[in-house]
């Protein structure tokens, strides 16, 4: 695609690299086929290609995002399925999270919609916020009929229960079963251990019982994803990660950050490039970035341990964007749970979106129902006993919808080699 950047537009970092992505773009389209939003809507301008012209337009003119431009990169999921078909390489990740951050500067929202993403900005990436938040939901929701419709669509996603607090929930050090092996850092997040936290005691059980030592850092967090994809500026929490995660290294070394929330690996793995330009900041996050890890490539690397039972269950394994188009790992969750002794079933159309997408289902609820109704058509096509996801976002999004029992991959692999049973499976 040819560019018109100036000079001076091109001395600006983040405009050479937009300016270096969209010249890899040959406008072909392909992109397109496999967009959600383009498959659902079917408007040029909710495809990948017409984005790339909507951001193209702004960044090279700096032009003001209008409503409809505001429309069209709000309605994308980020969920990278354009990046996966790419025959050019267009890195549009780096592309949209530019979008939206030009948007967000200089678009003014009306004012619900402005302070809807206010309220999620500042709740959700801090834990004891965002369960006061599910706890304010609850109490709403014999009222939710008279809420506005994108607030009754917030309040609906609010699960009914709140689960006790997890085990890993404040930064310790869970020594490894017998001789240790490995020395790993584990992400403390946000969102997943309020809302599941058993998926975190079921990775540190399984990782113990596989010899590996397992850090939850003091000081470290939620990765900075949520903001980051409403066009906010996210570097604290990436810098206090860094931070945590380095005094750890330095201490007594890391063998591997892993996470167990694909959108969060995504997001970590991109810490090097969000602090390229910082100098005291790029080398430290580049050396994070390379040694972050999903849990599932973990795994695959130190080895699962043979099963200690044999249930034989059919599982249709969701593959979270993230981790499918984001990380490009698609087989190692598959292999495990082979391993592990469960009959593992492919989605049909695995690469389309469930519609979770960190604040999406919150923000577009029309498009990302539409995407849930036909993801759970496809699951339940496999006449499945269980659901499995490495995402807690799909994990909560296909689990309100579906009348089966989602869970992590980690919680049965847990179970698999010697955990207790996922509550969820009764
Ligand atoms: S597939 Fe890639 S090169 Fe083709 S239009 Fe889409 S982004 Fe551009
Ligand atoms: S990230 Fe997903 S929704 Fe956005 S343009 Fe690409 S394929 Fe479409």
């Amino acid at each position: 695609m040819q560019t018109h950047f100036t000079l001076a537009q091109l001395a600006d970092p983040d405009l050479d690299e937009a300016n270096k992505i969209l010249r890899a773009c040959v406008h072909c389209g392909f992109c397109n086929a496999t967009c959600p939003t383009y498959l659902l809507l079917g408007d040029e301008l909710d495809g990948p290609r017409g984005r790339v012209y909507l951001i193209r337009d702004m960044l090279e003119n700096n032009k003001p995002a209008t409503a409809l431009v505001a429309r069209h990169i709000d309605r994308c999921l980020s969920c990278l399925s354009c990046m996966t078909t790419c025959p050019s390489g267009v890195h549009y990740m780096h592309l949209i999270d530019q979008g939206r951050a030009h948007v967000a500067r200089t678009f003014k929202r009306p004012l619900f919609a402005r302070s809807l993403r206010e309220v999620l900005a500042r709740a959700m990436p801090y834990p004891e916020r965002f369960r006061r938040m599910l706890q304010a939901g609850r109490l709403a929701r014999p009222l939710a009929f008279l809420l506005p419709r994108k607030l009754k669509a917030m309040v609906n996603l609010v699960p009914r229960h709140q689960p006790p607090r997890g085990i890993v929930g404040r930064p310790r050090v869970f020594p490894a079963e017998g001789k240790r092996v490995k020395r790993v850092a584990l992400l403390a997040g946000c969102v997943q251990k309020v809302l599941s936290p058993a998926i975190d005691d079921a990775t540190m059980r399984l990782l113990t019982r596989h010899g590996c030592e397992v850090v939850v850092a003091e000081g470290s967090g939620c990765c900075g994803g949520i903001v980051h994809h409403m066009g906010r500026d996210s570097l604290d929490f990436v810098r206090a990660n860094v931070d945590a995660w380095t005094r750890e290294l330095e201490r007594d070394g890391l063998d591997a950050i892993v996470i167990n929330a694909s959108g969060c690996g995504t997001t970590v793995k991109d810490y090097g490039f969000m602090l390229r330009e910082d100098r005291a900041y790029a080398a430290k996050a580049a050396k994070i970035s390379a040694l972050t890890q999903d849990v599932s490539e973990f795994l695959t690397g130190i080895g699962l341990k043979p099963a200690t039972l044999a249930t034989g269950q059919r599982v249709a394994y969701h593959a979270a964007c993230s981790l499918q188009h984001g990380q490009r790992v698609t087989a190692q969750p598959k292999t495990l749970l082979a391993k592990a002794g469960f009959k593992v079933l492919d989605v049909p159309e695995g690469h389309i979106c469930c519609g979770s997408a960190g604040t999406y289902n919150m923000l577009q609820p029309e498009i990302a129902n539409a995407l849930l109704g036909r993801k759970i058509r496809n699951i339940e096509s496999l006449n499945p006993e269980i659901v499995a996801a490495g995402n807690i976002g799909c994990i909560m999004q296909i689990g309100g919808g579906i009348g089966l029992p989602v869970v992590h991959t980690v919680e049965l692999l847990d179970w698999a080699t010697g955990g207790p049973k996922p509550a969820a499976l009764g």
